[in-house]
Parts: structure tokens; sequence; C-alpha cells
């Protein structure tokens, strides 16, 4: 395909990977931003396989890893100290593992590479509200009524809570969670949390998590982010009871959390995520296409959003690189490709978010009694584990991603757009 003028709304994790992949393509990529000095904010996040893939084909894994903590075992166990999910990665590969990061570092990778990078223009402090059709071509339209354009593709890139959803009619559901979560990420300066993302549930309304989130943006102490669930109807009430019932609660549930709450001085210090769950089919019209959470945000259960918005920007990368004779087309073919692997994610998160999160306290007990036991099934297991990694893509015919070869050895990795080379 001839060189293309592309837009990007949002340099968020989906934005800014997508920009850097079609940039290094060979097309003119400018990037709208709508925050005017994007910083790092935010909680300890998980990067799987499938995502690493991603970050390792931009150049940017290792100065990721290198400020990451490598996390080898998902374990929840239930207040009696009952295992409900324990899952090992070397128990696929003994080689394969995922990493919990602040999320500052993926950010800071990706938004100064954006920067530096020659074929982007960056203009943050642009929030885009509208498309304007012009033929084929679209024109971007600005709060304040400026319009830049005319871009032969637009990429809408801008999160969950998406201002462009509006402008195409493939939006199939669009509802906030009843539930979000609390989080705060402390020092763990000898490292207590090393290598497992650790759970602990009561019932179906109380879940307590440390990931152990590596050295953050700056500084050389270890990272620990500490999340909490709640409904988003009774974060008023929480703030007004106070620290202090809060912290006792979370200690006498899990003893190991006390040092981390420890260093909580004040309430403003725990911050509160909300989720969207949102479901887009196809992701594109004829040239404008959503990726990341614009286009499939889920509730952060399975720990997948960021690494699907890294797979998006490397499969329309793939799709713009094939040999489509039109934008309109390679985007049919972008959305056909991406079908299967998000279908999956969106499937499993819904189906499994009620048992961990939920006002249906009744799950909690097949929960309990046989979720631990399933999992050493070696078919089941095997399964969890994949999806764990970021790479099933079929609820009863499975057709999961191979794990990528970073993982597994092999010592080519392929042309920088190519496929993965086992699968797909
Ligand atoms: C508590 C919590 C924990 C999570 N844990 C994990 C995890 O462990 N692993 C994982 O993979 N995922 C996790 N996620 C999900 C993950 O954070 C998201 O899926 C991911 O950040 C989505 O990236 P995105 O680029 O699509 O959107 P965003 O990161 O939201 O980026 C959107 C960008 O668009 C910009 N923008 C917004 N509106 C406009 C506009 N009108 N014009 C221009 N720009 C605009 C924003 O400023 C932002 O920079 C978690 C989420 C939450 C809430």
């Amino acid at each position: 395909m001839t060189p293309l003028d592309v837009a990007v709304i949002g340099c968020g994790t989906a934005g800014a990977a997508a920009a850097l992949f079609l940039a290094r393509a060979g097309h003119r990529v400018t990037v709208f931003e709508a925050v005017e000095d994007p910083g790092p904010v935010g909680a300890g996040i998980m990067v799987q396989p499938t995502g690493m893939r991603v970050l390792a084909r931009l150049g940017l894994l290792e100065p990721i890893l290198a400020r990451a903590s490598r996390v080898e075992r998902l374990h929840c166990v239930n207040a009696a100290g009952r295992t409900v999910i324990d899952l090992r990665y070397g128990d696929l590969h003994p080689r394969a593992f995922g990493v919990g990061l602040h999320r500052g570092v993926l950010f800071a990778e990706l938004f100064g590479t954006v920067r530096r990078e020659p074929g982007i223009d960056l203009r943050c402090g642009h929030p885009i509200e509208d498309l304007r059709a012009d033929g084929a071509r679209r024109w971007v339209v600005e709060k304040d009524g400026d319009e830049h354009g005319p871009f032969d593709l637009v990429v809408v890139a801008d999160g969950a809570r998406s201002q462009l959803r509006d402008d195409a009619p493939l939006t199939h559901r669009e509802a906030r969670y009843p539930w979000g979560a609390l989080w705060f990420i402390g020092d763990d300066p000898d490292q207590d949390f090393d290598k497992v993302l650790y759970q602990v549930v009561r019932s179906t309304t109380e879940m307590l998590g440390l990931l152990p989130s590596g050295l953050g943006p700056t500084g050389d102490t270890p990272k620990v982010s500490m999340f909490w669930s709640l409904p988003v109807e009774g974060v008023d009430a929480w703030r007004k009871k106070g620290l202090g019932p809060w912290k006792d609660h979370l200690r006498a549930l899990e003893p190991r959390s006390a040092p981390v709450l420890d260093q909580i001085d004040s309430i403003d210090e725990v911050l509160f995520a909300t989720y969207w769950d949102i479901v887009l089919h196809p992701w594109n019209t004829d040239a404008v296409v959503f990726l990341g959470d614009a286009a499939h945000a889920t509730s952060p259960q399975l720990g997948q959003g960021a690494n699907l918005a890294l797979v998006d920007a490397m499969y329309l990368a793939r799709a713009l690189a094939s040999d489509a004779p039109s934008v309109s087309e390679a985007l049919v073919a972008y959305s056909r490709s991406r079908e299967a692997h998000l279908g999956y994610y969106q499937w499993a998160t819904r189906f499994l978010t009620p048992f961990f999160q939920s006002d249906r306290g009744a799950l909690a007990i097949p929960r309990d009694l046989f979720m631990g036991t399933v999992c050493k099934l070696p078919y089941v297991r095997t399964r969890m584990i994949r999806t764990m990694c970021g790479l099933e893509r079929g609820v009863v015919l499975p057709d999961p991603l191979p794990l990528p070869d970073l993982f597994t050895g092999a010592a080519d990795e392929g042309p920088a757009l190519g496929v993965y080379r086992t699968g797909s």
C-alpha cells in the first residue's frame, strides 16, 4: 500500500503502539492526544507474553523488563486459605513468564518513543470530538471546532470512554461495571511479593490483590501494587469511614498486606478505578478503525486490556502491509483477524468476573469448592495458563496463538511486521 496519511486519536497503549508500527511502515502519522502534558500515572499492570512479543517488535521490551518484576505464578486463595487458582507459566513452557510493572514505565517507554520517532507528528492538548467525512477520507474535529486533515485512515484509540464511537454504528454494548477497584502502589524493599500475583477472596464481594510491580518509572526500590475490590456506589461510604477500619479489615484478611497498608497516610493516596464493558463489531468502517479499550474494554479480571491493545496495533500494521487493494479492505481484514482473539477474551472476562467481583455471593461456593481442583486437570490447566498468557482464541474449539518465539528460544523472530512464525 502506498504511504497513507494517518491520524491516531489518543496516545495511550494502543495509540502509541499503532503510531510506531505505522510510521515505521512508511505512513505519515499524526497523533492527537487530549492531555496537554501527559505523565506517568496509574496502577500496577501485568504484561503477558503476547504483549511482550509486541513490545519486542517495537524494540521496547528490554528497557521495560529492566524496570519490571518477573511473575511466574498466579495464586488465589480464599479467606480460609484454600487455593482457588494456582497457575504457573512454567507449566506451559519452562521459559514462559509474565511481568508486573508500574503503568508509568509502559507509558514512559511508549510515549517517549513516539515523541522521538521521526515519522510521527505528536500533538498534545488536542482533544478530538468528531470525525467529518470527505469522500473516502476523514477530517478530525477538535472540541473547539478546529479541523485537521484530511486523512486516509483514522485510528481511534482514545480509551474506554471514547468520544468517537457515536460516529460509527458499530457499538453493541457500552456499560460501566458496577464494581471497580481501589489501588495503591507501595514500596516492597524486601520483595515479599516476589514472582507471584497473589490474591485473597472472600465471597464474591471481597478481593485483595498484591502484584509485584518492578521499580516504577524512577528510583531503585521494588514496588508492589495493592488492589481492593469495591462497588462503585460504595466508594463514598468507604471514604466517610476513613482509613482505620479498612486497614484493620485487610490486615485481618491477609496479614501480609500490613507493611503495604502501613505506608498509606491519607485516604487521597488510595485511588479508585472504574471499568467499562465495550462491545463493537466489527471494529472498523471504511476509513476508521477502533483499537484498544475504545474498541473492547473489559473488567481487568484477566489482566489483558493493555496486551490486547498492543496486539491490535501489530495486527493493524500487518493488515495494512498486506496486499489489500484499499484501506477499507485492509480494515475489513484487520477486523476479521482480531475476531477470535478478542471474542474469546471478552467472553472469558464476562464469564469469570461475577465469580470474583459481584453481588452474587452464591457463585463463591462452586468457585471455592471446585476451581482449585479443576485447575489441576491437565487439559483445563493448559487452557487456563494459555488464557493467562493472552494466547487463547476459541471457547469450544481452541485455536491458540503459539507462545512467542521470544520464550521458546527460537533464534529468528522474523521480519518486523511479520506474522507469528509458527501460527496464524
Ligand atoms: C485497575 C485496572 C487494572 C488493570 N490491569 C491490567 C493488567 O494487569 N494488564 C493489562 O493488560 N491491562 C490492564 N488493565 C487495562 C488496561 O489499562 C487498558 O486496557 C489499556 O490501558 C487500554 O489502552 P488504550 O490505549 O486502549 O486506552 P488508554 O490507555 O485509556 O489511552 C487512551 C488515550 O487517549 C487519550 N484520549 C482520550 N480521549 C481523547 C480525545 N477525545 N482526543 C484525543 N485523545 C484522547 C487519553 O488521554 C489517553 O492517553 C487494567 C485496567 C484497570 C482499570
